[in-house]
């Protein structure tokens, strides 16, 4: 294959915006942000639920407390009821050693009832602490997240300002490439990576193998039209004054 030597200049242009593209495309997916965002959701999550628990486990106070008030009114009642036949006078003797029993053991049941209840009240406070706390956590994980995604936006924008103006750079640079050639290039950066390469102090400047006298004779040789490819990985070695022949 055959091309000018100044054409054959333009490929190393377009190599450069090619590793750059490249480079900015393994940077989008390489972002220290990802892996932090990734770690953040499930650290919000975590936390989410531990909130829903929380958030359960109080309202089960919440309905053990009622039921146990409502207990303790019924008992109240109950002796509210008692108290009031025996100073009604209306008894017999017999009725009222039962109602002062009665009364006895409703009181005993009253107090049992109230520490209780005291020791639902101390479990619920405890919970709603504990409830806070979870709140308070959620709500840095959440902030954690939300710093680490605009970071990621920030660092994506940039890219993406990086990748457009190399695109930009690159479609100026391919209509000035005869096709075949083109054609080569894009073949052999699809297999290895990169395309062409400058052919600096006897290396290829791809796969850098340092070439063998042999070779370098031989290129040497060859006219500065033709196009010269590494034996090794295949990349257009480009020649300039550089290429120590
Ligand atoms: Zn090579």
């Amino acid at each position: 294959m055959k091309a000018d030597p100044a054409v054959q200049r333009r490929l190393l242009e377009l190599a450069d915006v090619d590793a750059e593209l490249a480079r900015v495309d393994h940077r989008r997916r390489t972002l220290p942000e990802l892996a932090e965002i990734a770690e953040a959701e499930k650290s919000v999550q975590t936390r989410k639920d531990a909130k829903v628990a929380n958030e359960t486990a109080l309202g089960d106070l919440d309905r053990e407390v009622k039921r146990q008030e409502k207990e303790i009114d019924a008992v109240r009642s109950r002796e509210d009821r008692d108290r009031a036949l025996l100073a009604g006078g209306t008894v017999n003797s017999k009725q009222m050693t039962d109602l002062e029993h009665e009364l006895t053991t409703l009181q005993r049941r009253q107090t049992t009832l109230e520490d209780e209840l005291l020791e639902l009240m101390e479990r619920r406070e405890a919970v709603e602490l504990d409830g806070q706390h979870a709140g308070v956590e959620l709500a840095k994980a959440e902030e954690k997240l939300s710093d680490a995604a605009n970071r990621r936006d920030h660092a994506l924008a940039d890219l993406e300002t990086v990748w457009a103006r190399r695109t930009e750079d690159r479609a100026k640079l391919v209509p000035g490439i005869p096709e075949t050639l083109l054609g080569l290039y894009e073949r052999v950066r699809k297999n290895k990576g990169i395309g062409a390469a400058l052919l600096r102090a006897r290396r290829c400047g791809a796969c850098r193998i340092e070439l063998d006298r042999s070779m370098i004779s031989r290129i040497s040789g060859t006219a500065a039209d033709e196009v010269v490819t590494c034996e090794e990985c295949g990349a257009i070695m480009v020649r300039t004054t550089e290429s120590g022949l």
